[in-house]
């Protein structure tokens, strides 16, 4: 397997959600021939992932309208960011 050894990538992984793909073609702009359009289901899939950069993965979930793309590294969702609530929280010092 050629692929791209850097450690930052390390236990990641991308996940389009085509029920929120409204195929707009973004992604494929944002990084090509990573995330390209299905071209029988018409939504976005990706490709060569382990070619891709950890930029270009980044690049193409940022330019995602709809949010579909979904990373996670080790388990942990890193894209998009989960926001902490404003509210609600107490220092237990
Ligand atoms: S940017 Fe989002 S909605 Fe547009 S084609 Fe890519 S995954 Fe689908």
């Amino acid at each position: 397997m050629s692929g791209t050894t850097d450690p930052r990538k390390r236990g990641l992984t991308v996940e389009i959600d085509p029920a929120r793909c409204i195929a707009n073609a973004k992604c494929t702009v944002a990084a090509p021939g990573i995330y390209v359009l299905d071209e029988e289901t018409g939504v976005a899939v990706l490709e060569h992932e382990d070619e891709a950069t950890l930029e270009q993965l980044f690049a193409g979930a940022r330019a995602c309208p709809t949010q579909a793309i979904t990373i996670h590294q080790l388990g942990r969702r890193v894209f998009p960011q989960i926001l902490t609530p404003m509210f609600g929280e107490k220092d237990e010092a």
